[in-house]
């Protein structure tokens, strides 16, 4: 035993409780400023086919789909310190809607055509977010102005003396949207502009709910009290339609303030004022982002996707791909895994806590299950694949979802897609470098009403159309003298059901004619729109909700999680989405049916995910480690800034910015 003189023994004798203290408190300040992640080098790999050597033992966390939400959450928690493993039922490749494949020599994207310019900038939140996963090395580059341009058949119906044009620009900047429609529709008409103004402040406070929402997501709940103002209004503008709200604003002149006090019933039909029309049916430009027809959709999918692209666009440098394997390769760095080919059939339960998953190769579907043990398990698919497929049907939580008297969201429609090849370079043919939108008319609620139950001889009520050769700057160099198409157009489950449960490519001659109908319409489209590319189409493949059921595992081929109507955030419906927190210990939700559909979304889905198993004081170490980094992005910027200024600067930015679409 060590012996001291009096006086050191004294001094340890008074300050012994003290440091008894302080030890463990020091220890606890180190472990909150060492975040382990932070050095970690990434060395993107692709993902490994599941073979069950390849699970590393003792995991924490198990992440089921590696779309935009389930990349972040395992990112994340990888950061963290946590050890886990990333399963995916595709079979060769990560990244869900962010996928890219290829036929044909050719290479397209599936579910990310274009992002807001702020998942570009590393200084602006969701851009930082992203560089924090991918340790700056996913690149993005700002698409041009105009980035959307939509157009409509031509059309003659026009108040006397307003001009008729049939195509209309989007631009960053809520101003630039604004004059370039009023321009369009009715120069001149200042009432018409204040109105449209409303209609964009709406859309702004929307997006600050959505913020404080996510927020709420995070904090205890005793701080919720700061919060509850923004997402109270939030809550009210859901729970009114677009049509409702464009017929409030622009039919009945109401405020922000009138609206939030109540919205009234549009009547049914067509908007008889021929300026209303096109105003209306302008301004609904961005419903091919969360596809329900205006009638149906809850206004804050309008308002926050308007929000979204508010400052503009952006799309990847490379393929899509690359998101999910820079972001996923970080698992691997942290001693975790993520592994293609593996489907997870089911969640293990027991004694009421999730404790593993069920997993076989994709690939051979009679092949041996497998089952992985974790603390705990992320379903980063959607809710209804989670309580249709994924938990045990006799489960109490699984019964009360199936209760339509305590559920009332439904899964969201599925689209058709139009993968073209065109043969010649992008810049020799003039490709538009901006996004086409088709719209069958400007009475957009009787297009789709026509569409859904004749899809074979109504043309489909609007078409994306995007040429990705254009905005990917690594395009020629890695496809020569070939260029690429998408065209996405809506499309219902039910149209397809019949040929659910037949193999892939084996689906039979009837569905191959029905897929070549709705193909038709999306060709002559794209010819009347850009002409030049009239025979160059060298192959074209038509995708159906099958497909999204095949390739993405998308519950009833729905694209977007949850469908976008008024029920989406409804009390009752609080518990199933828009929350990372499910009632079985054990089990947590990433993904865009955690927050919101889009990539974004998803991305932040997967966020509060991984905050949602980190807890508050694990998530408030994730808080500070990124904005360490995220001040270190303001002082690269500018470099005249200080360390505090620039704290400063990301903290304002992190509680204000654009959040999601
Ligand atoms: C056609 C289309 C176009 C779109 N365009 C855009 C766009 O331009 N911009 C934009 O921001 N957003 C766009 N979106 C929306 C956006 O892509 C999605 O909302 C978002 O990427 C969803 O991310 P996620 O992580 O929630 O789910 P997903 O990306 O769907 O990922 C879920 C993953 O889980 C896997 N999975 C499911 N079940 C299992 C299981 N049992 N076992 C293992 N793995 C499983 C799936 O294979 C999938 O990879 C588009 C979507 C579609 C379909």
């Amino acid at each position: 035993m060590i012996k001291f003189d009096p006086i050191t023994t004294l001094l340890l004798d008074t300050w012994k409780p003290l440091l008894l203290l302080l030890l463990p408190f020091s220890a606890f300040v180190m472990w909150f400023f060492h975040w382990p992640g932070r050095n970690a080098k990434i060395t993107p790999m692709r993902a490994s086919k599941f073979s069950p050597e390849l699970v590393p033992k003792n995991l924490d966390t198990i992440v089921i789909g590696s779309g935009s939400g389930g990349c972040a959450c395992s990112n994340l928690l990888a950061q963290a310190g946590q050890k886990v493993l990333l399963l995916e039922q595709h079979e060769e490749r990560t990244g869900g809607c962010t996928h890219t494949f290829h036929l044909e020599g050719c290479e397209w994207d599936t579910g990310l055509h274009y992002t807001s310019e702020g998942m570009s900038l590393p200084t602006h939140r969701a851009g930082a977010l992203l560089n924090f996963m991918t340790r700056g090395k996913q690149k993005w580059r700002r698409l041009d102005d105009p980035y959307d341009q939509i157009f409509f058949p031509n059309d003659d119906n026009v108040a006397p003396g307003r001009p008729n044009f049939n195509n209309y620009e989007f631009n960053a900047g809520s101003k630039n949207v604004i004059r370039s429609l009023i321009e369009r529709v009715d120069p001149n008409n200042d009432a018409l502009k204040k109105q449209c103004e409303t209609w964009m402040e709406l859309c702004t406070m929307v997006n600050e709910g959505f913020t404080h929402l996510g927020i709420s997501r995070v904090i205890p709940s005793f701080l919720h009290f700061m919060l509850r103002k923004s997402i109270k209004k939030l809550y009210t503008l859901a729970s009114y339609t677009v049509r409702d709200v464009q017929y409030a604003i622009f039919n009945c002149n109401y405020s922000i303030e009138d609206l939030l006090k109540g919205c009234p019933k549009a009547p049914d039909g067509p908007e008889p004022d021929p300026i209303l029309r096109r105003v209306k049916g302008v301004l609904n430009h961005p419903i091919g982002d969360y596809a329900v027809q205006p009638r149906v959709a809850t206004f804050v999918a309008q308002g926050i996707t308007m929000a979204h692209y508010m400052e503009g666009a952006a799309y990847t440098v490379g393929p899509t791909q690359n998101i999910s394997i820079r972001s996923s390769s970080m698992l691997r760095e942290m001693g975790g895994e993520v592994l293609c080919d593996a489907t997870v059939e089911n969640i293990i339960i027991e004694k009421g806590r999730a404790v593993g998953v069920r997993v076989r190769n994709t690939s051979t579907p009679n092949g041996p299950v497998t089952e992985i043990r974790s603390r705990n398990v992320v379903c980063a698919t959607s809710v209804f694949n989670l309580y249709h497929k994924l938990l045990p049907q006799d489960h109490p939580v699984v019964k009360e979802f199936l209760d339509p008297n305590k559920r009332t969201i439904v899964e969201s429609n599925g689209h058709v897609f139009l993968f073209c090849k065109i043969k010649g370079d992008a810049k020799e043919l003039k490709l538009p470098t901006h996004n086409l939108w088709y719209f069958n008319s400007y009475d957009l609620d009787s297009a789709f009403d026509k569409y859904m139950i004749d899809p074979v001889h109504e043309r489909p009520p609007t078409v994306y159309i995007g040429f990705p050769c254009t905005k990917d700057s690594t395009w020629p160099k890695r496809y020569p003298g070939i260029s690429n198409c998408i065209l996405i157009s809506d499309g219902l489950w039910s149209w397809f059901t019949k040929w659910s449960g037949l193999p892939v490519h084996h689906r039979g001659a009837e569905y191959e004619k029905f897929k070549d109908q709705l193909a038709r319409h999306l060709l002559d489209i794209l010819y009347e729109s850009v002409p030049q590319v009239r025979d160059k189409v060298e192959y074209w493949t038509l995708g159906t909700p099958l497909t999204e059921d095949t390739y993405l595992h998308s519950y009833n081929g729905g694209s977007y999680g949850t469908r976008c109507d008024t029920n989406m955030f409804a009390e009752p419906n609080h518990k199933w989405t828009t929350t990372p927190h499910t009632k079985i210990p054990g089990l947590y939700m990433a993904g865009s049916d955690a927050f919101l559909p889009a990539v974004c979304g998803a991305m932040y889905g997967g966020i509060l995910g991984a905050s949602a198993i980190l807890g508050y004081v694990g998530s408030l170490r994730l808080v500070v480690a990124f904005m360490s980094e995220f001040a270190t992005a303001f002082q690269e910027e500018d470099p005249k800034l200080s360390r505090p200024a620039a704290y400063t600067r990301a903290i304002r930015n992190f509680i204000t910015e654009y959040v999601a679409n």
